[in-house]
């Protein structure tokens, strides 16, 4: 075994000695199909991007009944309270996402067949949203009085242009926070702590256009989006840390004797290095306005062609080291269990933002099998799902100890 392996055993030897916390876990494994029931209705509430308010509202009422402290939805319309610790403990967010890819008027309504549950949007993030309430359920039943305070947040804006609107709100309003945790859908054993940045770009070239042959010689928009991309084409990015880049449509010209316009792409870069990605950005920005200039001048027309390129996507990257608190302590929560932590592949989630801040954070697998994610095809299976919040909340009273009998094993950072 790994020797990394055995940190914390001991603690969480401490944790599993206490009755109420083995209530707890088994208190979820009994909840299993009410948190199925909570997942469907939750997922019948639709949340498009940029309209998760219904969502919000309703969600905000389910938490309404905990034991939560500053219950509110935000200005940018997240839902979050404070379950107060009792102690001078770490603060730990635990986080789902309200945002759904489908477009307003999307048929979300459930059908079960063969105890498989179709919804588009059940599982992303339908389960996170319902592992936060069997998770608060068990928590209040078991009357668990943790040290340090768990923030329960349903966030916005997790998906495509969303771009982490919510969780880029939520963490310059609270500075505070110590930990923080994603969950998504996934198996049990699922563990992300690297989070893949991206920057997306719409490029557009213009030219004054006119006829093949007549106007002959005029510079061309796609002739400078031709160049531009063949120089993008032959960028060199670092395989470590992983760095990517991809011209993803084309479009441009009106038809084929007429000197094209306008002309463009769009383009999509990735890294989980943050100073990797500015790298790649300033590169490949570079290379589109050096091809606008050569296309022009090849004509002998400088500036006879115009490029935009307007930034429509933004997530921010970052990396933690395998040694990190955070990470070790899922780890052990997944061994104690027996759950074997099979995917650790670097993601972009609401974790790149706390993750970016230098805040110890993770995404967590909500447990079940689901599949189809983004498509209206989207299934869940609820069978044994409840190992998924098991894991989450042993690793969560890991990281803000148990008021009088376990040490938080997560370190709380300097305030500002
Ligand atoms: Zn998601």
């Amino acid at each position: 075994m790994h020797p990394t392996r055995t940190i914390f055993a001991k603690e969480f030897e401490q944790l599993l000695d206490l009755q109420q916390v083995r209530d707890a876990l088994f208190y979820l494994k009994e909840d299993n199909e009410q948190t199925t029931k909570d997942q469907i209705e939750i997922t019948e509430v639709e949340a498009p991007p940029f309209h998760e308010t219904n969502r919000a509202a309703f969600f905000k009422d389910k938490l309404e009944v905990f034991s939560l402290e500053d219950l509110k939805i935000d200005s940018e319309g997240n839902v979050y309270g404070i379950r107060k610790g009792k102690g001078n403990g770490p603060s730990v967010v635990i986080a789902a996402h309200l945002d759904t890819v489908f477009p307003a008027g999307t048929n979300v309504s459930a059908r079960i067949e063969n105890s498989i549950v179709y919804a588009p949007g059940i599982g992303d993030d339908g389960r996170g949203l319902a592992v936060l309430l069997t998770l608060l359920r068990s928590l209040d039943e078991n009357k668990i009085e943790t040290e340090g305070d768990i923030i329960f947040l349903a966030d916005v804006g997790e998906e495509g242009l969303g771009n982490l609107r919510g969780m880029k709100a939520f963490f310059s309003e609270n500075t505070n926070i110590d930990g923080f945790i994603s969950v998504e859908p996934g198996a049990p054993g699922d563990l992300i702590y690297c989070g893949v940045g991206s920057k997306r770009y719409n490029v557009t070239f213009k030219g004054k256009g006119g006829h093949s042959f007549g106007d002959y010689g005029t510079s061309s928009a796609i002739h400078a989006a031709g160049r531009a991309i063949a120089a993008l084409a032959d960028m060199t990015v670092p395989q470590n840390p992983k760095t990517t880049y991809n011209v993803g449509t084309i479009y441009g010209g009106t038809s084929i004797n007429t000197i094209a316009l306008d002309a463009g792409f769009q383009l999509d870069l990735r890294s989980v290095s943050s100073q990797a990605l500015t790298e790649l950005e300033e590169n490949a920005l570079a290379l589109i306005h050096e091809a606008a200039q050569k296309e022009s001048e090849a004509c002998g027309q400088p500036g006879s062609i115009t490029v935009s390129a307007e930034l429509v996507g933004d997530r921010p990257a970052g990396s933690q080291s395998t040694d990190a608190p955070i990470r070790q302590i899922a780890l052990r929560a997944a061994d104690v269990l027996g759950i074997e932590v099979t995917m650790e592949e670097p993601l972009s989630t609401d974790a790149n933002v706390p993750i970016s801040l230098g805040i110890p954070a993770l995404t967590l697998g909500g447990g079940g099998d689901s599949g189809g994610h983004h498509t209206l095809d989207e299934f869940f299976d609820p069978t044994d799902a409840f190992y998924g919040p098991q894991r989450i909340l042993l690793a969560l009273l890991g990281m803000t100890g148990i008021k009088d009998n376990v040490h938080p094993l997560l370190p709380m950072r300097e305030k500002k």
